[in-house]
């Protein structure tokens, strides 16, 4: 339908030119027209800030990017999670009125949710089973990760049912080539983020640029062979960097926009001058309690609940970013062409 009318306009505008109607050019109405244009564009922009002002939209704020690792019934460590947990977890996001985005387009700036909205990153360690796992016909288990974000998502219809997964050698409990291919390209197909979490896990710190980059371009290549993905994300084992931070971002077989860390608050903007792809910080998912009274997930949404100023929020267009003019002096330079202050 729309092809049609452009096509329509198309046909009058040929129309125009071929009857000659403009053979006289009259500098007065192309100036007209020029200043008709301006006027638009003006008008545009003007509507684009007022609709931003309205949301609050603040696309400087902070991101919280939640570190998942296994889903079990019997939660061993606080590191673990219960499917119950886990629905918990993902219904108070719905109900902060956040939605998932990858940690890849956290990183490269495509943040695409509705206006008034804010992202959150769902990231999950190690490459357990309990995330994936899939029956012959590829449908994942229903306590999985992925079955219960899938889950979530047919319930409530604005969550994107998306994540990144950091893969080690141990592929979701999966040893035969051919059952690793099934399960990362049914990440790849399903919109999920593969991500490189390194081939043995081991601690980084300290080690020679040459392990480093070994510990991470065997699983990378490995990764690309079963998927053809190569991955835009790293999350350092145990948060440790290497001995240069640039070793996890670059090297022989990998290259990376952006290196995740394990602690612990919520992170800068990807168009904020704080932001640092070499150490991004993630948030541990776990309740107020014990070590987790200020630094985990439950404290830091409520946080970021109360105090709405510092909380990214969307203005709805991925091709703008949205924020208060108060907050010039943090945009990063190379999005500037982008920018809407109010
Ligand atoms: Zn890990």
């Amino acid at each position: 339908m729309r092809l049609r009318v452009w096509s329509g306009l198309g046909v009058v505008a040929a129309t125009a030119i071929l009857t000659g109607c403009n053979s006289q050019p009259d500098t007065a109405k192309v100036a007209d027209t020029k200043a008709d244009a301006a006027a638009k564009i003006k008008a545009i922009r003007a509507a684009k800030e007022k609709a931003a002002a309205q949301v609050k939209a603040n696309e400087l704020g902070q991101i919280p990017v939640l570190m998942f690792h296994r889903i079990v019934d019997k939660p061993a460590t606080t590191d673990d999670r219960s499917p119950q947990q886990f629905r918990a977890d993902l219904e108070r996001l719905v109900k902060d009125g956040y939605v998932p985005i990858t940690a890849a387009e956290m990183v490269t700036g495509k943040i695409d949710i509705p206006a008034g909205k804010h992202p959150v990153v769902l990231t999950f360690d190690d490459s357990s089973p309990s995330q994936l796992t899939l029956n012959q016909m590829g449908v994942p288990e229903k306590n999985t990760a992925v079955g219960i974000l899938k889950e979530m998502a047919a319930r409530h219809p604005g969550f994107r049912p998306v994540a990144t997964f950091y893969v080690t050698r141990d592929m979701f409990g999966k040893a035969v080539r051919e059952e690793q291919a099934q399960a990362l390209t049914w990440l790849k197909e399903n919109g999920f983020e593969i991500g490189n979490h390194t081939r043995d896990h081991l601690n980084l710190r300290g080690r020679p640029q040459k392990e480093v980059e070994e510990q991470i371009g065997t699983i990378a290549q490995q990764i690309t062979a079963l998927s053809a993905i190569k991955p835009t994300t790293i999350a350092l084992p145990y948060g440790n960097q290497p001995s240069k931070k640039v070793w996890a971002l670059r090297g022989k077989h990998y290259n990376h926009q952006g290196a995740f860390l394990a602690g612990y608050t919520p992170a800068p903007s990807p168009f904020s001058k704080t932001f640092e792809p070499a150490g991004i910080p993630r948030i541990k998912v776990m309740e107020k309690k014990g070590d987790c009274a200020q630094f985990c997930s439950y404290a830091w949404l409520d946080w970021l609940k109360s105090n709405p100023d510092m909380r990214y929020t969307s203005d709805g267009d991925v091709r703008t970013v949205a924020y208060p003019k108060f907050q010039a002096p943090y945009l990063r330079k190379f999005f500037a062409a982008w920018s809407l202050p109010y």
